[in-house]
């Protein structure tokens, strides 16, 4: 099967094992034991692929700077889907991110025909407020992408080095496609590149936690990125077989690859459009005396983005969650009782019969109460796994779980709410 991935659209990607091969995400679990402590996503594979995030452990092993970055279309209410990236945002400021959250307004008004006033609306009333009620700390940064010129000036940068082919690739764009969409997918970029910019400190690795289904948008900035970098650097053979590092100039200005030559180790030889260095394998070092090079020119120096990809909750019907069906979400801003009533009625791994269910046990794999309990609701790994064992050997009952999950919803919400309202007073704390 081909999967096609688009971040506009609905897709419900039902087997992520595809996306390692297919698009070249790599499996996270492995990168766990170089997290000190790593977030009930990454323990429980919720958190199933990452690109580059391995420069976000070093960060983080190391005290380096990084950042986290992500943004939200405000397009509707927020749901368990939104509060999941915002977790994952949160978490990664407390290990020492900055943190960096931009409200996808030009996408919204482009794509949906959203007004700005709306943007606005739903952006602060929807997203913000959660995010702050989730402990979202004001060392962050919150925007609106049409208020940021730093963003807007580097999605235009950007569009000098992205052409139409390249886009409709990515994306599927057609001859119909409106201009501001496709100025809406280069503005994500200028997004996730921006804490990189000097005004933010300069380059440094910086994550993005999405869902699998965004993405075009990690690879299209990927490339980007490395676009807009003056070098590139190749580890190379020469025909004796021996190894040396090559700095290739691609855009750079004179004198800069003179300059690299001269603040490298190792043997450099310096030629036309190029410096081979020989006598070191020490790719970091290199890498960190051509970035300083190329910051000292006017570039960019960017990193590739980092970027973590965590699975999708089912609805609550089975089949796909969708914002426009409410039976099939919970919305933070949902009425507590009503959110355990839409719990209650969920679709569960559960049999036909209790007899079954005892005999055969439930199926937590196929049970969106089960999914509740394991994304949101049950923070102790220990208390999971014993509910987890009890339904497969046929000891725990359906009605048992809903009404856990529902209380547990309930509270969880009419908390979070408050919360809400105390951030509404918090605002001005984060510059809006
Ligand atoms: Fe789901 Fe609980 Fe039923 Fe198992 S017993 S299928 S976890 S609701």
């Amino acid at each position: 099967m081909n999967v096609k991935l688009d971040p506009w659209g609905a897709v419900n990607i039902d087997d992520y094992s595809k996306l390692f091969d297919e698009f070249g995400i790599l499996p996270f679990d492995v990168l766990i034991p170089d997290i000190a402590k790593p977030h009930k996503y990454m323990r429980r594979n919720v958190i199933f692929g990452h690109r580059s995030y391995d420069l976000i452990t070093d960060a983080m092993k190391n005290g380096k700077p990084f950042s986290v970055m992500s943004g939200f279309m405000p397009s509707g209410k927020v749901h368990l889907g939104g509060k999941m990236v915002m977790e994952e945002i949160i978490w990664h400021q407390q290990m020492g991110g900055n943190a960096f959250v931009g409200i996808a307004d030009r996408e919204s008004h482009s794509v949906r025909g959203m007004s700005w006033e709306k943007c606005r609306e739903l952006g602060i009333n929807e997203y913000i407020l959660s995010l702050i009620a989730l402990g979202f700390e004001p060392d962050g940064l919150i925007y609106f992408q049409s208020e940021s010129s730093s963003v807007k000036d580097l999605a235009f940068e950007l569009g000098i080095k992205a052409n139409f082919s390249e886009l409709s690739a990515i994306y599927g764009f057609s001859g119909e496609t409106n201009i501001s969409h496709m100025i809406s997918a280069l503005t994500q970029s200028a997004d996730i590149l921006q804490p990189q910019l000097s005004e933010f400190g300069g380059p440094k690795p910086t994550v993005i936690p999405v869902g699998a289904d965004q993405d075009p948008h990690i690879r299209l900035t990927r490339g980007l990125g490395h676009k807009m970098n003056m070098f590139r650097i190749e580890g190379r053979e020469d025909n004796k077989d021996n190894q040396y590092i090559s700095v290739r100039g691609k855009a750079a200005p004179e004198g800069a690859l003179a300059e690299v030559a001269e603040r490298v180790t190792g043997d450099a030889k310096l030629f036309e459009g190029h410096v081979d260095i020989f006598g070191t394998d020490d790719f970091p070092a290199i890498i960190d005396a051509v970035r300083q090079v190329e910051l000292d020119f006017g570039g960019y120096g960017f990193m590739p983005t980092a970027a973590t990809y965590h699975r999708f909750m089912s609805g609550l019907q089975g089949g796909k969650m969708s914002s426009s069906i409410p039976e099939s979400h919970i919305a933070l801003t949902d009425d507590p009782k009503e959110a355990a009533k839409k719990v209650k009625r969920a679709k569960t791994g559960g049999r036909v019969t209790l007899d079954e269910q005892k005999k055969l046990g439930g199926e937590p794999e196929k049970c969106s109460v089960y999914e509740l309990l394991l994304f949101h609701l049950i923070d102790d790994d220990n208390e999971l796994m014993e509910l987890h064992s009890e339904c497969v050997n046929g000891s725990r009952m359906c009605g048992s779980c809903k009404s856990l999950a529902a209380e547990l919803m309930s509270d969880f919400l009419t908390e979070h709410q408050e919360l809400r309202e105390l951030a509404r007073d918090r605002l001005d704390e984060y510059g809006l």
